[in-house]
């Protein structure tokens, strides 16, 4: 079983950001106490086969893929790193087009987040449940790896607070909605044909 570090910035940054759980909330394992969290391996760079990325023996069970170091955002368009290349085409494009946009009105959007191996959404999960205390309000603020729509690559966090309210905005033009009340930088692919977006739900659990 890999070593876990939980640091409490990382605990005070899930107290602080909730919900999904940025990606930063927590170190990679590593199985040096203290020791600097670990690369990405490569075997998780390369691309996804057509059945998906989460039948490739190890990142099936992997525990840090879609893990960013903490600070570290990625632009919509770099391909190159799974957190952006794994997303539902469709919500890439959607994310892609929107940050055009947004450029274009002075306003950069980043990625935080994107998709994630089960094995880390796991324990982005886990880290909730040691930092509410119990299940129930864990489910509140970070999915588990069934539910969660990053683990599918079908959500995606954003970042700055800027680009958070300018999809908020203006994002349903492009198909993106913001899904829980409590995230404000969490956007899915979820507008009707007429741009409308579904009633904000509460929390994850809701
Ligand atoms: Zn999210």
């Amino acid at each position: 079983m890999p070593l876990r570090i939980y640091t409490v910035a990382g605990i005070g940054l899930v107290l602080l950001l909730g919900a999904c759980a940025p990606s930063n909330s927590t170190a990679a394992p590593n199985p040096v106490a203290g020791g600097p969290p670990l690369a990405t391996p490569a075997a998780q760079q390369s691309p996804a086969p057509d059945d998906g990325p989460f039948t490739i023996g190890s990142a099936a069970t992997d525990t840090i893929g879609g893990y960013l170091p903490d600070g570290q955002t990625i632009s919509p368009f770099d391909v190159t790193n799974p957190v952006v290349a794994w997303l539902d085409p469709a919500l890439l494009a959607a994310i892609q087009n929107a940050a055009r946009s947004a450029e274009a009105e002075g306003v950069d959007v980043a990625i935080t987040s994107g998709w994630r191996t089960k094995g880390f959404q796991q324990r982005l999960f886990d880290d909730a449940v040691r930092t509410y205390g119990n299940v129930g309000t864990a489910r509140q603020f970070v999915a588990s790896p069934d539910t969660s729509q990053h683990v599918v690559g079908k959500a995606v966090d954003v970042g700055p607070v800027e680009a958070d309210n300018w999809l908020i905005r203006n994002g349903s033009r492009f198909g993106l909605c913001q899904i829980y009340a409590n995230e404000i930088w969490h956007f899915e692919l979820a507008a009707d044909e007429n741009g409308g977006c579904p009633p904000l739900r509460p929390n994850a659990a809701g």
